[in-house]
């Protein structure tokens, strides 16, 4: 059985010593951690906290965080990480509700939109959501070049940005030959009626009634392949965690585990449950850690 680890969020605004912090004592013990970098991020602050959460306007290339493109380029060049692409800027959308307008969730403007109705009620929109099909195709492209330059590797996994993608922000994915990881828990049918989509709609509907699970294995669309990962976040505990995980080893399916660094520093207890999570996965002697890059076949 194969495993990687994703973590989401890396960009001109991370701390290589976070990602030390959090992850020394598990390259330690042979994991590999595929990184999902946001080319030209703007600033996110107070991620993850419903109530505070906004974000600046002004986009950041990665390569002018010198720091972290050597300590990146230094864990590929061992085989203890790897590169995918999770968008372009990152940069969100909010609106207050269907009838209302979509507008960028800087501080200023969340002070003009919120008129008392409180944050709980926005709605919230990645960039794979809501940019149209020609700026997002520009943007992939010009992203994927981006980051295949400064770190001299192909790029061929693509992580949308809170894991959110439309159908028409899949289509400039696929035309850029990058494969798909998601958490992908809805079964909602978003995708161009084709032979591929029908089957792997109809896998998706079989495996959540029969199991109660996401189909696990990798999904070939013809233009892209798509596989899910299990997301590390909020209030999960490590017995959904572990039940996940057997499954998949049962089937023989990959298991891919999202992370947020920045999420597992802000939060201990998650920290504690990753930690113990991956002792767990440490124990089983036919489970072979690999790069999330490596898992979607030929
Ligand atoms: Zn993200």
């Amino acid at each position: 059985m194969n495993f990687a680890i994703r973590d989401d969020d890396v960009s001109y605004w991370t701390n290589p010593s976070d990602l030390e912090s959090v992850y020394s004592g598990i390259w330690e013990k042979g994991f590999v951690v595929s990184f999902s970098v946001i080319p030209f991020a703007v600033k996110a602050v107070f991620s993850g906290e419903k109530d505070k959460f906004y974000q600046e306007e002004n986009e950041k290339p990665i390569g002018e965080n010198k720091e972290l493109v050597k300590y990146l380029k230094d864990k590929i060049s061992e085989g203890a990480a790897s590169i995918t692409l999770h968008g372009y800027s990152h940069q969100y959308k909010f609106s207050a509700g269907r009838r209302y307008p979509l507008f960028y969730p800087t501080l200023e403007n969340l002070k003009k939109h919120l008129n008392g109705t409180g944050r709980g009620k926005m709605t919230c929109y990645g960039e794979y959501k809501w940019k149209p099909y020609e700026q997002l195709r520009s943007e992939t492209m010009k992203g994927e070049k981006y980051l295949e330059d400064i770190f001299g590797k192909k790029i061929s996994v693509f992580v949308p940005p809170g894991n959110a993608i439309s159908g028409d922000g899949l289509r400039p994915v696929s035309e850029c030959g990058l494969n798909l990881s998601g958490t992908m828990r809805i079964i909602k049918f978003n995708r161009e009626i084709d032979f591929y989509s029908l089957k792997n709609w109809t896998l998706k509907l079989f495996w959540r009634l029969l199991y109660h699970r996401v189909y696990p294995y990798v999904m070939n669309y013809g233009d892209h392949r798509e596989l899910c990962a299990y997301d590390l976040i909020n209030r999960k505990t490590i017995d959904e965690l572990k039940s996940e995980f057997l499954f998949c080893f049962k089937k023989n399916a990959p298991f891919v585990l999202a992370v947020h660094h920045w999420e597992l520093l802000k939060n201990p207890p998650l920290l504690e449950t990753f930690k113990e999570f991956l002792e767990f996965v440490f124990t089983f002697k036919d489970v072979s850690f690999k790069d999330l890059n490596s898992l979607y076949g030929g």
